[in-house]
């Protein structure tokens, strides 16, 4: 990053009222980011995408802005092009964590500095910044919705009037996105114990995160696992009480999976299902009492630390962190700022989604 402020301040770019960094720094209206995003069939990466070009441009930077219809090679090509054309800072949120090293090297071999969003980039010491949400707490928080939702306990983890044993069943986000390891032992944490004393029995016997895991997080793929647990494990009559799922587009797989195996009546209440991100189609489900709670990430804030990075490296400093112990992607620690996360059972709609403005009551109401 220092290079790149030296590299850009003796290309002459520094005029008057310049930003000042430790290496001389550049003007906003001289540097392009390259922003490049997994896939536009799940809102929040476009609510993403928008979020970061509208405060990037705020600043003054140009911004290249691109998706990558959840396709590795896509990616891989779409962020050697930005080089090429002569990106100054990067910014990704990687399909594949594990694929993007070659480009890594390309943009360290360019000065470029490279900031990983939400998603962190593995095996690859050309990470120089990780911007995201405090993953393990998220899969604590879903496991202690599930808990809620079940009636172990209440909203602020006291003791409720359940008592169990309840049947459960577990799902995991796509096995090459880092962050779903972070959810499902974050989930586990808190459900393990349980699990072992017998009050939550997961009937199928798939508790490891390789059974669990939906490649690419898709909502078709969840829908057949949940429809394949129900007929392997669940025709002897008794019923699935739980489901922890780590993504609301899984949810609403499991969801349809449940609702055409007959659950959803007031003979035989829909399952506990948890979710993240406050999809608007699940946020309907969830005002409308079939999803029990969804985790809310709000991708403003993750939008806004991403720019007080990319602003950082051109001037020639280093983000401010608030984590450099957790995020190790295999070659090194990197340096990361972690954003807190909101659980939202349907009491919680209005006060946090519908009062921070991140949906209107409209919206709420017409699910989209
Ligand atoms: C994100 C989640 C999202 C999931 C599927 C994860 O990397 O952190 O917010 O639900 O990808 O898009």
């Amino acid at each position: 990053s220092a290079t790149l402020a030296l590299t850009l301040a003796a290309c002459g770019g520094e005029g008057a009222g310049g930003s000042g960094g430790a290496g001389g720094g550049a003007e906003a209206e001289e540097l392009t980011i390259g922003v490049s995003m997994p896939t536009q069939t799940s809102e929040r990466w476009i609510a993403d995408g928008e979020n970061v070009q509208e405060q990037l441009e705020a600043e003054g930077y140009t911004v290249d802005l691109q998706y990558a219809g959840d396709d590795i090679p896509t990616q891989s090509q779409q962020i050697d092009q930005m080089i090429t054309e002569g990106a100054d800072i990067l910014i990704i949120a990687a399909i594949d964590g594990t694929a993007l090293a070659g480009q890594l090297e390309n943009a360290a071999a360019n000065d470029i500095p490279v900031i990983a969003y939400d998603r962190l980039i593995r095996d690859s010491e050309n990470v120089d910044f990780y911007v995201t949400f405090d993953n393990f707490e998220v899969g604590v928080a879903q496991a202690n919705a599930l808990l809620t939702g079940l009636g172990l306990q209440t909203a602020d983890g006291q003791p409720g009037t359940a008592t169990g044993p309840f049947n459960i069943e577990l799902f995991a986000g796509s096995l090459d996105d880092n962050n779903a390891f972070f959810f499902f032992d974050g989930a586990m944490s808190v459900l393990q114990p349980l699990i072992d004393d017998g009050t939550l029995v997961v009937k199928s016997g798939q508790t490891s995160i390789e059974q669990a895991a939906i490649l690419r997080w898709q909502q078709e793929t969840a829908q057949r696992r949940m429809e394949d647990l129900l007929t392997s494990a669940y025709n002897d009559g008794s019923r699935v009480d739980g489901v922890l799922s780590p993504y609301d587009g899984i949810s609403r797989g499991i969801i349809t999976a449940l609702q055409n195996a007959g659950y959803g009546s007031a003979a035989n209440a829909i399952p506990v299902v948890t979710g993240q991100d406050a999809e608007i189609a699940s946020v309907k489900l969830i005002a409308d009492g079939v999803q029990s709670s969804t985790i809310f990430k709000d991708t403003r804030l993750l939008a806004e630390q991403a720019v007080v990075a990319a602003t950082a490296f051109a001037e020639g400093e280093e983000p401010e962190a608030n984590d450099t112990e957790t995020y190790d992607n295999g070659v090194k620690v990197v340096p990361s700022y972690l954003l807190p996360v909101e659980t939202v059972f349907a009491d919680d709609i209005q006060s946090v989604l519908i009062d921070s403005e991140y949906w209107t009551a409209e919206e709420v109401e017409a699910g989209q």
